[in-house]
């Protein structure tokens, strides 16, 4: 079987990898970064409360905020696929820091998307160096995932708009120095209604009333924002009058996967470190890792991690592909929903792994436990996200029996 013998050994050689080799160099180089110099903060900064402004710098220098950008606006244009892996790479030792990168796309995917050539040179190159960090502000007190509920009102008097309302939980309140900001301009309209605006911190009547203190992901701020009469030129509406809503949907549609990663990272990091503390911890004369119920248990997570991954990769390589806005969506939501819902499992198990030891702070699973919680929450709740799924769902069996019936 000569033929058979050859296939066998160019699959031996050449493992499976959906990167391309000049991808895996920078894979490789944002590993060894954050094995390097972020997992030595990971204890600390979640200790502190501390935002990693000494991180920011390190990505700045390393131009690691560039793997979210095209070369047009400065970053290395190396696609999604890579950007997702670099989150994942990162959250892996830190979540907190994952999140400096999986922001930066939330906060920059709106310009991305409907940016006018000159907002996208006013601010794009300075989100790719990093000089700029940015945010996100669609939530309100009263209105998470029912974000058309939302109450903030923006009028335009002149050539400007003037904004008014608040907005709630919102990460990188108080870092950032642009802020994308739904606010509606037609409260009357519904969805149709809302509209986007481009928010610079420094704008008159903004303010950043207070951060909250939370569960994980610490060094993260969120914060409340509060907009009292805040002025801005009306060039910084963000596509047309009433396209906000959509706007919305369609960044969260690109950005979701980055929480998908940041959720996966934290789960292959548990299971990396379980893997580790079995081998070494020992009961009944051997390795806890060979009791067989562990066994399974750490079978069971690097299973799911796996299961995820090829979830997440699908993503990136539609993304890089070109795959239409409509097709996206459904993936997306299954990407955030299942490695989100494996971060949570798997996080669990790693802290029973490590037994008593899994429960105090002196080891890291604990925290990849806490970080793990936020990430079936924010972007979407994973309820809303099977919401999506589903609807998707019915949407694609009805145009495809309308096409068998035309
Ligand atoms: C740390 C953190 C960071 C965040 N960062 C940002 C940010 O940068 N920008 C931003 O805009 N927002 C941000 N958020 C807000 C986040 O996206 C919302 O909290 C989330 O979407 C849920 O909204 P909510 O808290 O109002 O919950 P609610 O919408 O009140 O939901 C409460 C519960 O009801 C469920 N539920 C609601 N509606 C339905 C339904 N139709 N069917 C079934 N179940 C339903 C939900 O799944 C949830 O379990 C952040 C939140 C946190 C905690």
């Amino acid at each position: 079987m000569p033929g058979r013998c050859r296939s066998a050994s160019r699959l031996r050689r050449v493992p499976w990898d959906p990167l391309t080799p000049e991808q895996a160099e920078l894979r490789d180089l944002v590993r060894t970064l954050a094995r390097e110099r972020v997992a030595p903060r990971a204890a600390e900064i979640d200790a502190s409360h501390e935002f990693p402004w000494d991180l920011v710098e390190l990505f700045r220098e390393q131009g690691v905020f560039g793997l979210l950008f095209d070369e047009e606006w400065g970053g290395t244009g190396t696609g999604t696929l890579l950007a997702l892996v670099a989150i994942e790479e990162v959250a892996k030792v830190c979540a907190t820091t994952s999140l400096l990168l999986a922001g930066q796309e939330l906060a920059s995917l709106g310009l991305k998307l409907a940016g006018t050539q000159e907002q996208k040179r006013r601010y794009l190159p300075r989100f790719a160096s990093g000089e700029l960090l940015g945010a996100y502000a669609l939530t309100e007190a009263g209105s998470g995932s029912d974000s058309a509920a939302m109450r903030m009102t923006a009028r335009r008097e002149g050539g400007e708009y003037v904004l008014d309302g608040g907005k709630r939980f919102i990460t990188n309140a108080g870092v950032a120095g642009l802020y994308t900001v739904f606010a509606k301009t037609d409260p009357d309209a519904g969805h149709d209604g809302i509209s986007a605006f481009l928010v610079e911190a420094d704008a008159p009547g903004f303010a950043v009333a207070r951060l909250e203190p939370k569960m994980g992901i610490a060094g993260s701020t969120t914060g409340e924002l509060v907009f009292d009469g805040c002025r801005v030129p009306a060039e910084n509406l963000l596509g047309a009058e009433g396209e906000g809503f959509r706007l919305a949907m369609r960044i969260l549609d690109r950005s979701r996967p980055g929480i998908a990663a940041q959720a996966l990272g934290i789960a292959q990091g548990a299971t990396d470190y379980a893997l580790e503390y079995a081998k070494h911890r020992e009961t009944m004369g051997k390795p806890i890792g060979q009791h067989q119920l562990i066994a399974a248990k750490l079978a069971d997570m690097e299973t799911k991690c796996e299961a995820a991954r090829g979830l997440l990769y699908r993503f990136g390589l539609m993304v890089d592909a070109g795959a239409p806005d409509e097709e996206l969506t459904k993936a997306s939501a299954m990407a955030k929903l299942y490695c989100s819902d494996v971060a949570m499992e798997v996080t669990t198990e790693a802290v029973q792994i490590l037994g008593g030891y899994g429960y105090i702070k002196e080891y890291p699973v604990e925290r990849m436990m806490r970080d793990a919680k936020i990430t079936q929450i924010y972007e979407g709740t994973n309820e809303i996200q099977r919401l999506v799924i589903a609807r998707e769902m019915l949407r694609e069996q009805r145009a495809f029996l309308l096409a068998a019936v035309t």
